[in-house]
């Protein structure tokens, strides 16, 4: 196959462009376009022989995309118009404008792209941007299949449930689509992962590995969590195919411990925290306000294997203020580096940050950007 020439919309850190590479599918990305000067600045440093155009979208005129001669869009657009936390206010939010500018674009491109591949958060699934999406993609005569995939299912202990769309120009089947259905799983693909780490799991294993997907009922346990959601950490402990946290972190002699410990005043969350060993094969998907807040954005690590958990959390509600704080100093929480976060998150060691840039702002450019490892195994998917 000759290689594709592909345009990478949202390009933030690259996560598509390293999903291409990881892929193998010949191609070269012609142009990443993106706004956020810090993401730009990660991407140059990683990608420098990538053309990158500091721009907004909505900028940027049919001609010029019409002058990049593209086979192929692998775009994220914003997802906080859909997320379930944000106001969902869709197609009225001003962030959607730019990706609608691309929909009106598409029909007027002077050639079509023959794929697409397109992510995002849970709840675009049913925002009306999907509607136009879909109507859009009807009318150019694309083949599309929708998924829902969590990297749980490619056997990386950490969830991340995101839409995904691919599209096909229909000169020929998309060898994806069974049906107008969501997919919650990958479909089989040609070649097979190696047994020791298979690529598939029944939808129910599927089902299991959503945590952010709240239960009604049970009771309150030691922690601030029912029975099921207690239960369900145990069950995707036990599933053998996903591998151990261990299996990602740096060695500890490298890691500057005083840099990501929990500081005393985050501890007081004790109760919300969502603690994991590195024996464990779970962990939360990390968002961007990681290593700023505690609540929801992401899994920290217990260092400390002698203090078992229950003792540290049975009867702490009870405790005076200053005991629970020595109890949970006991666990040595820390956060996991950005580099373990990067770990989880399917990039390759190659992927560095330029030295300036903050801890901090290194989360948030991580917590925007996507699975490597599921991404390269859509492409493939798409492009077999
Ligand atoms: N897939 C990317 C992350 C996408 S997050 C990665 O792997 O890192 C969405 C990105 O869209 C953000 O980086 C944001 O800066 C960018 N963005 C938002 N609106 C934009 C617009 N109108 N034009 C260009 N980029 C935009």
């Amino acid at each position: 196959m000759d290689s594709l020439r592909v345009l990478e919309l949202y390009s933030g850190i690259g996560g598509m462009h390293y999903a291409l590479k990881e892929s193998g599918i010949p191609a070269q990305v012609v142009t990443a376009i993106d706004i956020n000067t810090t993401a730009n600045q990660v991407y140059k440093h990683n990608f420098p022989d990538t053309p990158l155009w500091n721009k907004t979208i909505e900028g940027i005129t049919l001609d010029e995309f019409n002058k990049l001669c593209f086979d192929m869009i692998v775009m994220s657009p914003p997802c906080q118009p859909f997320t379930r936390i944000g106001l969902q206010r869709d197609i009225a939010d001003a962030r959607t404008k730019s990706f609608l500018y691309i929909l009106d674009l598409l029909p007027r491109l002077q050639r079509l792209p023959r794929f697409i591949l397109l992510e995002n958060v849970k709840g675009f699934e049913t925002s009306s941007a999907r509607v136009r999406l879909v109507k859009t993609l009807k009318e150019c005569g694309y083949a599309f299949q929708e998924l829902m995939i969590s990297p749980i299912s490619v056997g990386i202990p950490n969830s991340r449930l995101r839409y995904f769309l691919i599209a096909k120009i229909s000169t020929e089947d998309i060898n994806t689509q069974t049906s107008s259905k969501i997919l919650d799983a990958f479909p089989h693909l040609p070649e097979s992962d190696s047994p020791e780490h298979p690529t598939f799991l029944s939808p129910a294993c599927q089902g299991a590995s959503q945590p952010e997907e709240k239960m009604e009922g049970g009771h309150v346990l030691f922690k601030l969590e029912t029975a099921l959601e207690a239960q369900r950490k145990i069950l995707q402990n036990s599933i053998l195919s996903v591998r151990q946290i261990q299996e990602f972190l740096e060695p500890q002699k490298e890691i500057n411990m005083e840099h990501y410990l929990l500081p005393k005043t985050l501890l007081r969350y004790g109760l919300v925290l969502d603690i994991v060993k590195p024996t464990c094969r779970r962990s939360v998907c990390f968002t961007k306000g990681y290593g700023r807040y505690v609540q929801g954005t992401g899994s920290v690590l217990q260092c400390c294997m002698e203090t078992k958990i229950e003792s540290v959390f049975t009867g702490l509600d009870r405790c005076s203020e200053e005991e629970k704080l020595q109890r949970l100093l006991k666990l040595k929480l820390r956060y996991f580096t950005p580099r373990e976060v990067a770990n989880l998150m399917g990039f390759p060691q190659s992927f560095t940050f330029p030295e300036q840039i903050p801890i901090i702002q290194q989360y948030r450019v991580l917590g925007n950007s996507l699975n490597v490892v599921v991404v390269a195994k859509l492409l493939q998917l798409l492009v077999s």
